[in-house]
């Protein structure tokens, strides 16, 4: 198959790899895997049907959760952030999806709910990253209201969230751990806390359920670094160049000619712009693979194409494939020149992009 200009092409064999590599650190814990914002830009229903052992679905939004469940998908599906307004109850129980509470309004909207299917309800107790949980103090009141209400399904699981866990140093994940064993060591019900970086560095937070998201696409949630043995990316972000002209020492090139040539080079134009979700904010000098080879992006990145330097000897031509991120060059190194983290890259790629199954 020819490549499109600006072609994801997607490996899913390499997300089940992962998958199983994911399940080996983990044998007894069951797998939520997380799927929002379009698969972190995978796309949710492709990802969806080829993760065909996951214990469950996790997504942000309602409408993910009905997009899931419109293409046939029949896994249990967890709204991660919760319902956002009691209306969204009858939607819960009639696409049989689960839900997290994490305040006082979903409390009180599921108790005095009138639902014909009781809902399978996710507690979510704050123990350190003070974005979203009840606080400890409010655990027995959530608790037992939630079990004793005839709206939900028992046994209701327990989690919480980490906020750095990628940091293997930083004390506050062990912080968190112990609070959450101190809160619910005596309750009997199943327990959630890992995300992929959890699912790496802290099996003590393993608990019945993990719930990995960027490790399955291949892509590291590590702050110390990117090579994680048998993971591979799953999404390679491609174009081809569609340009290569001579420019001698002392010229511009680009928007506001913000990067000068020091020597006679040859300069190539790739068809790959923040339009397409490659991020605007890429340095001068953000790595491009073009047959093989590293090349440096250089002066802004355009809507529709970004320049690179090919080199004054280089042989590359019109119609080789660029490759932006993915095989062969890590989008958490990509990530760096933009000043900012994988998961943004890749949920930020836009509908213009092809998207191509790797063979
Ligand atoms: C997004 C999310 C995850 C997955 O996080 P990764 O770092 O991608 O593994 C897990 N749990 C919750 C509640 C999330 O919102």
């Amino acid at each position: 198959m020819a490549l499109h200009t600006a072609t994801a092409v997607i490996d899913l064999h390499a997300l089940s790899n992962n998958y199983q590599l994911i399940k080996s650190l983990s044998p007894d814990a069951k797998i939520l895997a997380v799927l929002k914002a379009n698969g972190y830009g995978h796309g949710l229903e492709r990802i969806a049907n080829a993760l065909p052992d996951a214990d469950a679905f996790g997504v942000a939004r309602i409408d993910e959760a009905l997009a899931l469940r419109a293409a046939g998908i029949e896994k249990p599906i967890v709204l991660l952030e919760g319902f956002f307004a009691k209306e969204d109850i009858e939607t819960l129980s009639v696409n049989n999806l689960q839900t997290i509470v994490h305040n006082e309004q979903q409390l009180s909207a599921i108790v005095n709910a009138n639902v014909d299917s009781p809902l399978k309800v996710w507690l979510k107790i704050d123990t350190g990253m003070h974005r979203l949980g009840i606080n400890p103090e409010q655990l027995a009141r959530f608790y037992q209201a939630l079990i004793q209400s005839k709206n939900v399904q028992q046994p209701i699981i327990l989690m919480s969230h980490l906020g750095c866990a990628d940091d293997k140093n930083n004390p506050k994940t062990s912080q968190q751990i112990s609070l959450f064993n101190e809160l619910t060591s005596a309750l009997p019900s199943e327990k959630s806390m890992a995300n992929s970086a959890g699912v790496l560095q802290w099996p003590e937070s393993h608990y019945q359920w993990i719930r990995p998201g960027l490790l399955m696409y291949g892509v590291s949630p590590l702050a110390a670094g990117i090579n994680i043995e048998g993971i591979e990316p799953v999404m390679t972000l491609q174009s081809s160049l569609i340009s290569v002209r001579e420019i001698a020492a002392g010229e511009s090139v680009g928007y506001s000619g913000t990067w000068t040539s020091e020597k006679n080079t040859r300069i190539g134009v790739v068809a790959i712009g923040y339009g397409d979700g490659y991020p605007r904010h890429a340095a001068n000098g953000t790595p491009v693979l073009i047959n093989g080879r590293r090349v440096p992006l250089i002066g802004r990145v355009s809507m529709d194409m970004i320049s690179v330097d090919l080199g004054e000897n280089s042989l590359d031509q019109v119609g080789d494939i660029a490759t932006l991120w993915g095989k062969g060059l890590p989008v958490e190194e990509v990530a760096v020149f933009a000043t900012t983290i994988p998961y943004e890259l890749l949920c930020n790629i836009t509908r213009r992009v092809h998207v191509q199954l790797a063979e």
